[in-house]
């Protein structure tokens, strides 16, 4: 029987034998790590219930795992010089179809109608390119496909932004709109030993699942989004300052501000990291209700 593609041995064949350099241009660190590979499955509870979506199998360490659990496979990879590694290594797979596609250029919706029969979960799982990162995420959650649940491995320093808690220094904009539209699970810290090559950084795995219930919902989701980006555009002025940057400082805004403020009992001279996501929501409704 063939080890696994992530085992260190057979990741170094590969490797070898195709006498791959990993691109760091394009955030290539593969992971060689069984156990890693293994929790990252079971974090996302993947099962023959779930179709799921890969992006940047790399040599297919990940895809493997995930199609040895999953009903179907789709995998997005833009490097092309890995598609004949890949059409190797998952040869024993009839679950898995690679796409040499960049991801934030794909029609997601489309390529989903396609490739899945609609009767799964749909679920996201990826250890990212560190380069795009926020794009990706930002790409899953505003995008106009729902998943059931999104697992991916990143910079610690990114998981531990988008899951801060208020008063905390990593707190901001992308946090706000990450826990508005997710529950956000910090599930495995992971060394870079576990990569070849390593990373300069370390690595986080987190778990994103919907929001079932909101306290508030916000009256346009993009607006909200711009709006708390507005809010955090100088983190170390106070909330009246910044909502002044969004809204002007004419006489008659500022009084409304004030107005509004007093309302949902927000207290003006706060910091934006101070004020939990639903804050931000009710001052979102707020303000477009009162005109601002
Ligand atoms: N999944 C593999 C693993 O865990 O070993 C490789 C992960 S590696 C960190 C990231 C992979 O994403 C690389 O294979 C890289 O070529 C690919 N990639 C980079 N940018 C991409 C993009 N915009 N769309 C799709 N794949 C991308």
């Amino acid at each position: 029987k063939i080890p696994a593609i992530g085992s260190p041995a057979r990741t170094q064949a590969i490797l070898n034998r195709y006498r791959l350099n990993a691109k760091k241009s394009l955030g290539q660190n593969f992971l060689n790590d069984l156990g890693v590979l293994k929790e990252i499955v079971q974090v996302a509870d993947i099962s023959t219930a779930d179709d799921v979506i890969e992006i940047g199998p790399g040599i297919g360490a990940l895809t493997e795992q995930i199609a040895q659990s999953a009903h179907e496979v789709m995998a997005f990879e833009i490097d092309e010089n890995l598609l004949p590694i890949l059409d190797e290594t998952l040869s024993p797979y009839d679950n898995i179809k690679v796409i040499n596609q960049d991801f934030l250029q794909a029609n997601l919706p489309k390529l989903i109608k396609e490739n899945f029969d609609g009767q799964h979960r749909l679920k996201v799982v990826a250890n990212l390119p560190y380069y795009v990162t926020k794009p990706i995420l930002m790409d899953i959650l505003k995008g106009n496909v729902n998943f059931d649940a999104t697992v991916l491995m990143m910079q610690k320093e990114v998981a531990e932004r988008i899951s801060a808690k208020p008063g905390n220094r990593d707190y901001g904009a992308l946090t706000v709109i990450t826990q508005y539209l997710e529950n956000v699970e910090i599930a495995i810290n992971v060394s870079a030993q576990s990569f070849i090559p390593s990373p300069k950084v370390d690595s986080s795995v987190v778990k994103l699942t919907p929001k079932q219930k909101r306290n508030v919902v916000a009256y346009d989701e993009k607006a909200f989004f711009g709006f708390a980006h507005g809010c955090f555009m100088h983190r170390r002025k106070t909330l009246w300052n910044n909502l002044q940057g969004i809204f002007g400082k004419q006489p008659a805004v500022k009084v409304q501000i004030k107005a509004d403020l007093k309302k949902l009992n927000i207290n003006q001279s706060d910091r934006p990291e101070q004020l939990s996501v639903d804050q931000f929501v009710e001052m979102a409704n707020q303000f477009h209700a009162s005109g601002l």
